[in-house]
């Protein structure tokens, strides 16, 4: 490897990947450290996989922007990688007349985002495009669909590579070192690498990086909650939809939904639970009211057959009460350093945007 590269990515999730990616496509020498074994295995391997439009965020934020961005450019990317994925659509569900009005707002929102066509369905219509879904009104969301994941992280590695990119696995960052043309990065076990630009896309660990690179105030760091979602999959049978089907988003997730995994199989989650730290431990203690949320729309689940499937964790930067923050992309002008891109909160619709994350990091580079 030269003495000095152009470019090193922190993190082989979805987002680091795309970010590699891109600022190879514009003629950089991209380095990717990532310290698992494997590429994709932190938040990027435990996830819904859903593709989103980009109806529930507030106008004009990065999360509506960027997913829609993103989704076009995920579609496309799919489409020209073989990467299996599915445009199937979903439907988002009122059960009471309350309900109707907020579903309202977010058809309206919806339309201001971009993210249509959505549709309002209700009475005969209603049943008859969603037999056994006990709504009083949904929102039929044609652009919503679903990606296999692990393949997409594949076709990502395979990406990178071909426009030059590398990545190092058994690469940990310990420190990041401003030097006087860009950085010197410390690696454990390793020796240190030296680039011009640097981006910390480390999801879970991406506030701990921060709180080792030199330079970066500690008042711009934002503070991490871990926020777990836990998914059941069914003991036997399937569901009569053919849809994600989601209930209107709760105060920090979107809802327990219906998905379904890349076999097609049908899956729910996840609920929402903070945590102290990192566990992956499912805690099945809460299957009932889990059932609960469900019964609402599909009256026919019975909870005991719910069997635990896995917990992901997501990287919020608000407690409970304190709703889904904003991602959070920072440049020199949020700290100071010149070359260093920091990304904080990338929960989702990170999946669905990491293309257009991608975009705005090479952007903020000025690549
Ligand atoms: C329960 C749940 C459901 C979700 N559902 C959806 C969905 O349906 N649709 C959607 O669009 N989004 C969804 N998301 C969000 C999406 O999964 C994330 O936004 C996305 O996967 C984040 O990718 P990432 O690359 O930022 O993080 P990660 O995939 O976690 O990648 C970060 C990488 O950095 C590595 N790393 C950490 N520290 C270091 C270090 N010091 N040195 C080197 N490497 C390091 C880690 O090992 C990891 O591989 C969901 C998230 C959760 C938790």
């Amino acid at each position: 490897m030269a003495s000095r590269v152009d470019a090193i990515v922190a993190g082989a999730g979805v987002v680091g990947l795309a970010c590699a990616a891109e600022l190879a496509r514009r003629g950089q020498e991209v380095v990717v450290l990532e310290r698992n074994a494997r590429a994709g295995e932190g938040i990027s391997s435990r996830n819904s996989g859903v593709i989103h439009a980009g109806l529930y965020y507030p106008p004009g934020s990065l999360k509506a922007r960027l997913c829609v961005r993103g989704r076009d450019l995920l579609y496309r990317f799919c489409a020209e990688h073989g990467v299996p994925h599915r445009r199937c659509g979903k439907w988002v569900v009122a059960t009471s007349a309350q309900e109707c009005a907020a579903l309202r707002a977010l058809h309206e929102r919806a339309g201001i985002n971009g993210a249509g066509p959505v549709h309002w369905l209700e009475g005969a219509a209603l049943r008859s495009r969603a037999p056994g879904l006990a709504a009083v009104a949904a929102l039929e969301v044609e652009p919503s669909g679903l990606v296999d994941v692990a393949a997409l992280v594949l076709a990502l590695e395979a990406e990178l590579q071909r426009l030059g990119g590398v990545l190092l696995t058994h690469g940990e960052v310990v420190a990041v070192e401003p030097d006087a043309e860009g950085f010197r990065v410390r690696v454990a076990g390793q020796d240190a690498v030296r680039c011009t630009r640097f981006v910390n896309a480390c999801g879970l660990g991406a506030q701990a990086l921060a709180e080792r690179t030199s330079g970066v105030p500690c008042a711009r760091i934002p503070a991490l909650h871990y926020a777990a979602g836990h998914y059941y999959r069914l003991r036997r049978g399937g569901v009569p939809f053919d849809r994600l089907v989601y209930p209107l988003p709760g105060p920090s997730g979107l809802g327990v939904h219906l998905g379904f995994d890349p076999a097609g199989r049908p899956r729910f989650g996840p609920d929402v639970r903070f945590l102290d730290h990192e566990d992956y431990r499912f805690d099945d203690s809460r299957r009932e009211p889990f059932a609960e949320a469900i019964r609402r729309w599909w009256p026919a689940l019975q909870a005991e057959d719910l069997v635990p499937d896995f917990v992901g964790i997501r990287p919020k930067l608000a407690g409970p009460g304190g709703g889904s923050p904003d991602f959070v992309i920072q440049d020199a002008r949020d700290h100071g350093l010149p070359g260093l891109v920091q990304l904080f909160g990338i929960e989702s619709p990170g999946l669905t945007s990491a293309l257009a994350i991608a975009e705005e990091v090479a952007r903020r580079l000025e690549v």
